[in-house]
């Protein structure tokens, strides 16, 4: 048996491919900056990655979500549900656009946004005024959607899309953590009115930090590169109509983005491979649950997640953690749902407990996709000889 190191991290970058010879070749013709032939090949390889006709792209995931709203037409006080379960990024950057998020419960199958709570908001808590969808109790327009693909796994954008059509609201997929999913065969990313990316260091394939907004709309995304240019209205004289934002990818950036992205459809293999490894691992071992793909979907396994039965396991998600952590293998549990965070109190939130459950219950494991069989072999068996130790400890 191979030897495995001494500690495991939860999620590092695996740079294998063409990354040295891309960057090599900017550093040595000087295109480092913001123009330049690898973003442009960046933005056509996003294009045919994901199935849209046009990618922008940005500096980082939480500027292209910023820009994607506004090129959506979400004006300030305006309202955008989405998920509560998700990175803090998704619902700042609402509240960059000057919008208030809506923040809609998870369903506990998938643990992504749940359609029906979206379907109750909007037919029970929202009324048409002028044309204009409004939210009864804050008076506020309700103008967009969000969701949020966490964790590799896609939300279940069928019904979501019928409520937008019904409803006429704009789709802005958050895609940050599910690059190469895919809902009913459609890659993530494609379903929407717009979509982002983000290739920061522990996301799937990583430009140390990036972002992308992909759309078919070719007016939007006209949109969203001017806004993302400092709104530049010349091609030569400085001359500005309106407040841009300085959220170009610099082209050294795309040069890894360009090299990453050609391993992409090896590295959702190996997660998957890993996902597959741990779910073997914990089937008969009480008070441990995999996250598990819905049939309609190919999850990437982005983090490999548990969930935690602390009467079962005898320990909670956090003291896994710890005893994890004290063996060398790195983990982390899910965000706090922003409901409950104090960075957005008081914002309309339809909560049935399953996020908070997650959120207490969830710990992510080491996934790396440069992981080894017998890496992930002895974190699965870390994970076990904790819970049988603990259960013998509580028998005795
Ligand atoms: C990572 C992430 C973002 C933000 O991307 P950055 O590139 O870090 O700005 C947004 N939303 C979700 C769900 C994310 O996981």
């Amino acid at each position: 048996m191979k030897s495995v190191p001494s500690f495991t991290p939860l999620s590092v970058p695996c740079i294998q491919g063409n990354e040295w010879e891309y960057v090599r070749e900017c550093l040595d013709t000087n295109w480092v900056s913001s123009v330049g032939s690898y973003v442009d090949r960046f933005e056509r390889m996003m294009v045919e990655c994901v199935g849209t006709r046009y990618a922008v792209a940005t500096v980082n995931g939480t500027a292209a979500l910023h820009v994607a709203l506004l090129v959506a037409g979400v004006e300030p006080d305006d309202e955008v549900l989405t998920s509560t379960l998700t990175f803090i990024a998704s619902a700042n950057a609402v509240r960059y656009a000057g919008a208030w998020p809506v923040f809609i419960d998870a369903e506990p199958d998938h643990w992504q946004m749940d359609p029906n709570l979206v379907e109750e908001f909007l037919k029970n808590q929202c009324e048409w005024r002028n044309r204009r969808l409004v939210n009864r109790e804050t008076g506020r327009r309700v103008s967009a959607i969000m969701p949020v693909h966490i964790l590799g796994h896609p939300v279940d954008m069928a019904p979501i899309i019928e409520l937008a059509r019904q409803y006429e609201l704009e789709v802005i997929e958050d895609a940050a953590e599910a690059l190469g999913a895919k809902h009913e065969g459609k890659p993530v990313g494609s379903l929407g009115d717009l979509a982002c990316f983000s290739f920061n260091g522990n996301k799937i394939i990583t430009t140390g930090g990036g972002g992308m907004i992909v759309t078919d709309d070719e007016k939007l995304a006209e949109r969203a590169r001017y806004l993302t240019t400092q709104a530049k209205d010349d091609p030569d004289e400085y001359v500005h109509h309106e407040i841009g934002y300085n959220y170009r990818l610099p082209n050294v950036l795309a040069a890894l983005g360009c090299a990453q992205l050609e391993s992409l459809p090896e590295y959702v293999y190996v997660k998957r491979q890993i996902a597959d490894q741990y779910a073997r691992a914990f089937q008969d071992l009480p008070g441990i649950e995999m996250m598990r793909q819905s049939p309609n979907a190919l999850c990437t396994f982005w983090l490999s997640t548990i969930q935690v039965d602390d009467t079962a396991l005898g320990m909670d998600s956090r003291q896994l953690g710890e005893c994890l952590k004290a063996a060398g293998i790195g983990n982390r549990p899910l965000w706090q749902p922003m409901h409950a965070s104090r960075a957005h109190r008081g914002c309309t939130a339809l909560i049935r407990g399953v996020a908070d459950r997650l959120f207490r219950d969830c710990l992510s494991l080491p996934s790396s996709v440069d992981l080894s069989e017998e890496a992930v072999n002895h974190v699965a068996q870390k994970v076990i000889e904790t819970g049988i130790e603990t259960n013998r400890r509580a028998v005795a």
